[in-house]
């Protein structure tokens, strides 16, 4: 029988708490590999290089890398299907593609060893988050093409827990099946959590009821109002994992439950920078700006100071020798901008959070009025409040939203408070919070 690689039952590899000398040796030694690797076998990155004037014999300390090209979702696009792989197609093991959540989809592989590298990731990440080799784990991440599903699958097969394939979707069904096999973790996007979690309510089971212990949630941006909304919800710890397609799937960094401060990059693997959008320029460890990951063991498919577009700043480590970075803030391409004023959405999710008395469902509508932007945000009522409140006290919530938004965003909003349960649920998928009807520019 082929001897698998995973730890035999669960503890932190060493090099998770490891000294940062010990991680720079290991990620300039891998650096060094991989970038060379990226060079010799992908020709379109080669000649990116070429252009820029450097070679992998320039990268002799970490900080070398800044010297060389980015690579950007475009440069994925450009290449579709496989034109950026770094090996032959026979020696692929499996394809995913992006959930296309910002236009046509990429597509991405995976040797073997890059399998084996994602489960252990995975499994890391689940460990971290308090699961143990017997748990029971729900997936209800899509599965298919999206890495979600199959990237959590095989991380807690990995770390040796029962896996419990659910997808998305069927939402009673999750309901029933999470009440009949009693699972202690659930993998799933933060907005379908809550969708479940609300079937929970209407079928009166109480978070007391409900066996889960721990959600791992990702794919999507949620905030710490929409943490303590799942974690009061469900009765259960909420932590965060991130990652996406381009540099592996889930599994990139995960937080750690003792601490819950913000996502442990797995820096064994990825080398992570931050970079002024604009600029493009390095910025130091704490500024806010563009996430960039430099993947270190990647054999199909490896990127090199690839442009995630999400916002964040790093973070010193805490309970792993690994820096962690702070909650995505939002992608550069959802940032609204409106009457020249730059919005995430989590930022008006995190004022909708403040007020008990509504929900984590949510939408924000743009329109355009002649030259001005308008913006309608529309909240949910708590179902525990929904219809017991007199008008005046729902206008009051409504009016105390829109003054918070406006003095601490800076934008004016129109505020339509509605019942429980009357926004649409995405059951599959990422949640849509805007929808933006204004023209589009020519
Ligand atoms: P798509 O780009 O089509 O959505 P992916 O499914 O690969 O494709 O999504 C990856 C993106 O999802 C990340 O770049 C990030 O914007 C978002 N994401 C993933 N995990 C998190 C998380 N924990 N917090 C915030 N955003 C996340």
């Amino acid at each position: 029988m082929p001897k698998s690689k995973a730890k035999k039952s669960g503890g932190l590899h060493p090099i998770e708490t490891a000294s940062r000398d010990e991680i720079s040796a290991l990620q300039l030694k891998r650096l060094k590999w991989s970038v060379k690797h990226a060079y010799d076998n992908v020709e379109p990155y080669r000649a990116k290089c070429k252009k820029k004037g450097v070679h992998p014999s320039d990268l002799k300390r970490l900080s070398d890398l800044s010297k060389f090209p980015f690579m950007a979702k475009y440069d994925l696009r450009d290449h579709y299907p496989f034109g950026l792989f770094a090996v032959p197609r026979k020696k692929i093991l499996r394809l995913h593609a992006s959930s296309g959540t910002t236009g046509k989809p990429i597509v991405v592989g995976y040797t073997m060893n890059d399998l084996d590298n994602w489960a252990n990731l995975t499994a890391r990440s689940i460990y971290a988050a308090g699961g143990r080799p017997g748990d029971m784990v729900h997936v209800a991440y899509g599965y298919g093409m999206f890495t979600g599903g199959l990237g959590a699958h095989y991380g807690a097969e990995r770390l040796g827990c029962t896996v419990v394939p659910m997808s998305g979707g069927q939402t009673e069904k999750q309901v029933s099946q999470i009440m009949d096999f009693k699972p202690d973790i659930i993998m799933v996007t933060p907005s379908y959590s809550l969708v479940v979690a609300e079937a929970f309510e209407k079928m009166g089971i109480g978070p007391g009821e409900i066996s889960l212990r721990t959600g791992i949630f990702g794919a999507e941006p949620w905030g710490e109002g929409m943490r303590g909304e799942i974690e009061r919800k469900l009765g259960i710890d909420a932590v965060d994992i991130y990652g996406l397609t381009e540099v592996m799937g889930p599994g990139v960094a995960s937080e750690c439950i003792e601490t819950k401060d913000g996502p442990v990059i797995w820096e064994d693997h990825f080398y992570p920078e931050i970079i002024d959008p604009e600029t493009e320029e390095v910025l130091p460890d704490g500024e806010e700006g563009e996430l960039v990951f430099t993947s270190l063991t990647k054999e199909a498919f490896p990127v090199i100071r690839y442009r995630t577009r999400d916002l964040t700043r790093l973070l010193p480590p805490t309970s792993r020798s690994f820096r962690r970075f702070a909650k995505i803030t939002g992608r550069t391409d959802d940032m609204l901008i409106i009457r020249g004023v730059n919005v995430f959405p989590s930022q008006i999710e995190e004022q909708i959070l403040r007020e008990p008395k509504f929900s984590g469902n949510y939408q924000i509508v743009v329109t355009r009025d002649g030259h001005l932007d308008n913006v309608e945000v529309r909240c949910e009522l708590q179902p525990e409040v929904s219809g017991k409140l007199t008008s005046s006290e729902v206008q009051t919530a409504g009016k105390e939203l829109q003054h918070h938004i406006k003095t601490i965003i800076g934008v004016t909003t129109k505020i339509s408070v509605l019942a429980a349960g009357a926004l649409p649920r995405i059951e599959v998928g990422k949640a849509q919070r805007v929808i933006d009807l204004r023209p589009k520019q020519s």
